[in-house]
């Protein structure tokens, strides 16, 4: 009998006079068939109430109260029990037992109080109709036939199901179906694909109601031949969907293994129609038959073997399960069990064990629990969230929110209730779960530094490239890397055979010019031409000269004074290069900035003035200290630090759109001075690492909540 709380009535002294109400006759003491294992679950006893077909299970004590129930007061029961049990029960025990009977109208009807108390009932049990309404979108059962006379009536029609001979024709069948299938196993597949097509659809529909049918038929015909009752079969709606139900809690009273051999006789019987489908399949011809049969084949494999043996849910896997195990009522039973588990780990009430199990079934029934809560909290999550998504908008989370709130919260919510009304009750043990739960909601809600991740490329502030000043070889590289040089410094020489074959050519042809000069210095009448030839002279002079200074300048120069700090690979002499090449860098050295994208979610958690470090990527520098400089008031668009991006190896994802990098989520530029003292004097280009900024710090819930606010509101928006 469960713990009830209860108001007493009546005082105690007349107790010994006080009448025992006559039970009802139709009641029932049923001993538990199952679980008589060595010293564990010893059996026991359960009030079967045939009307409400209800079970209630109850102790030793109160089933000896019982057995003397008939000496009709309080007093007689009392004297009887310590003559045949030794003791007696104390007052509160047999008032419990008084009110319980009351309270689930156990006892016989008084002509008296007969019609107050059916109202009594009735008020306790209407609720509000949204409730009725709410519940009965999430479950409702739909009676839809007596079958017991029929059942009983066609069963010599089915009496062949029942052979050892017609299961050993099952086995040989199934063999031979699946031998045959596996030799055709990719066509068997290709069928899949045709099935998502509305006919095909609509064969699935049909063949699962053929199916689940004869499901039930099959609990029905195993239940009524071994000589229990079958009162109603009807459909059942859980969250609309339609489930067939056969209701045999009649098979109590049957052995263990009878009531195994009905909870399997569904399974049983969708196999075997899995079976025949499947032998159909291989031999009927390509149509619609043949497509038929292969939805039979397919629901009947899956569904029986997948969905029905799935103890966790209450479909027949579970009974099976309980049978199996030889733990009736294992659901209720192992809730409790676990529920106690709970309470004394939580707070250490001190109660009694719902139940005396220990050892393997105690853990069976504590595990069972557990299993089934986890299982069906993700369960009902995926169904609410498929709900959520298969409705419209506003239905769709009005539901959503209905099955979360049914499911999930309002037990959880009822638990906690619990807990606050025996708060006075707690052990030692609460101190240990406070703690717990203290150091828990600290580190939830204690701000904690929160390290900003900013990938960066660390450079000098102020570097310049080297260039060609027009295309040219390469003669020689004069300079190496770290050398420091100053501005005009030639880095490489180069040379252009057009520039000395124009000069050779310029200097040829002013010594021409001058051999004729010469000649005709001797005759005056050519002094006038001698003006022109001496100007044609100057001119090739002139023009040699510019070839020269042009060749003299043919070189690569540092831009700046500075450190050279790369210069480009394959500089091998003989080499021609480009105006557009960029063909060494010189950096200034001493100061040295990082350069980076920041992620719009971390913008608001950074600003100037910040400080942090840059660590680069292989660690192979020490880190410095940095400061924030600047972060950019808008998204990039275009990604100029492409060393930054997915494609080059860096960590901010991009894509090439028309010849330029875009980053494929918001991010915004960021940059930062390097502040360390001790910092290299060598400057560095173009060193890839990650700013790690000392953002706000920041508690756990915060960033949860921001994170489910910015998830409510992208679906709202959507
Ligand atoms: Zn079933």
């Amino acid at each position: 009998m469960t713990a009830t709380t209860m108001q007493f009535g009546e005082p105690a002294p007349s107790l010994d006079e006080r009448v025992l109400p006559p039970l009802r006759q139709d009641l029932r003491l049923i001993r538990d068939q199952g679980g008589r294992r060595a010293g564990e679950w010893s059996g026991s006893w359960r009030i079967h109430d045939p009307a409400a077909q209800r079970f209630f299970a109850i102790d030793q004590d109160t089933v000896s109260m019982l057995a003397q129930w008939h000496e009709g007061t309080v007093g007689a029961l009392r004297q009887a029990l310590l003559r045949t049990a030794g003791h007696a029960p104390d007052d509160q025990k047999i008032l419990m037992l008084i009110d319980f009977l009351q309270r689930h109208e156990l006892l016989a009807p008084q002509p008296v109080d007969t019609y107050a108390r059916v109202r009594q009932q009735r008020v306790g049990q209407q609720r509000s109709l949204t409730t009725r309404l709410l519940h009965s979108y999430l479950f409702f059962k739909v009676p839809l036939a007596r079958p017991d006379a029929f059942l009983r009536r066609t069963l010599p029609w089915v009496a062949l199901c029942f052979t050892r001979t017609f299961w050993l024709m099952v086995a040989l069948l199934a063999a031979l179906s699946l031998y045959l299938v596996s030799r055709q196993w990719d066509a068997f597949l290709h069928t899949f694909p045709d099935m998502f097509t509305a006919t095909g659809l609509i064969a699935y529909g049909l063949s699962l109601a053929f199916v689940k049918t004869l499901h039930e038929l099959g609990h029905g015909y195993t239940a009524v031949r071994l000589g229990s009752r079958v009162t109603t079969m009807g459909v059942a709606f859980v969250v609309m969907t339609p489930i067939l139900y056969t209701d045999t809690t009649d098979a109590w009273r049957l052995p263990r293994r009878q009531r195994v051999l009905i909870d399997g006789a569904g399974m049983a019987v969708e196999l075997v129609v899995a079976v025949l489908a499947t032998l159909a399949w291989v031999f009927v011809p390509d149509g619609a038959c043949r497509n038929v049969a292969f939805a039979l084949a397919t629901t009947g494999w899956v569904l029986s073997l997948a969905v029905n043996l799935n103890p966790l849910m209450r479909f027949d896997g579970y009974y099976l399960f309980s049978d199996l195990i030889g733990i009736p009522g294992l659901q209720d039973r192992s809730f409790s069990m676990a529920r106690w588990w709970m309470r004394e780990r939580l707070f250490g009430y001190g109660d009694d064990q719902p139940e005396p199990t220990y050892g393997h079934t105690r853990i069976l029934l504590i595990g069972f629990a557990y299993a089934t809560w986890i299982y069906r909290f993700f369960l009902f999550l995926g169904i609410a969230l498929l709900v959520y998504h298969y409705f419209f908008k506003i239905l769709g989370l009005f539901l959503f929110a209905v099955e979360i709130g049914w499911f999930i919260v309002m037990p959880i919510w009822r638990e906690m209730k619990v807990w606050v009304r025996r708060r006075h009750e707690a052990g030692r043990q609460a101190f240990v779960t406070l703690g717990v739960l203290g150091l828990l909601a600290a580190l939830l809600l204690v701000p904690l530094p929160y390290t900003v991740r900013i990938p960066a490329v660390l450079t000098s502030t102020q570097q310049a490239p080297a260039f060609a000043p027009r295309p040219a070889r390469l003669d020689a590289v004069r300079v190496h890397q770290g050398q420091t040089v100053r501005a005009g410094d030639v880095l490489m020489a180069l040379s252009a055979s057009e520039i000395e074959q124009q000069l050779v050519g310029a200097r040829e042809r002013e010594r021409l010019i001058n051999e004729r000069l010469d000649r005709r210095s001797a005759d005056r009448k050519d002094l006038s031409e001698s003006l022109t030839l001496a100007r044609e002279a100057q001119l090739e002079r002139d023009r040699a000269a510019g070839f020269e200074r042009e060749r003299d300048r043919l070189a690569v120069r540092a831009p700046m004074d500075g450190v050279v700090v790369e210069l480009a690979l394959e500089l091998s002499p003989g080499r021609w290069v480009d105006e557009k090449t960029r063909l060494a860098i010189v950096a200034a050295p001493g100061r040295l900035e990082a350069r980076g994208y920041v992620h719009a979610d971390d913008l608001r958690r950074i600003r100037e003035g910040d400080t942090g470090q840059f660590v680069d990527e292989q660690r192979l520098e020490p880190a410095r200290a940095i400061q924030i400089s600047r972060v950019g008031a808008a998204a990039n668009d275009t990604l100029d630090n492409w060393l930054l991006t997915s494609g080059y190896g860096g960590e901010v994802s991009a894509r090439q759109f028309e010849g330029r990098l875009r980053a494929e989520q918001a991010v915004f530029e960021v940059a930062a001075d390097v502040t360390d003292s001790s910092r290299n004097a060598s400057p560095l280009t173009e060193l890839r690492g990650e700013m790690q900024i000392r953002g706000e710090p920041i508690s756990l819930a915060v960033r949860l909540l921001r994170r489910v606010a910015s998830v409510l509101l992208r679906e709202a928006g959507a």
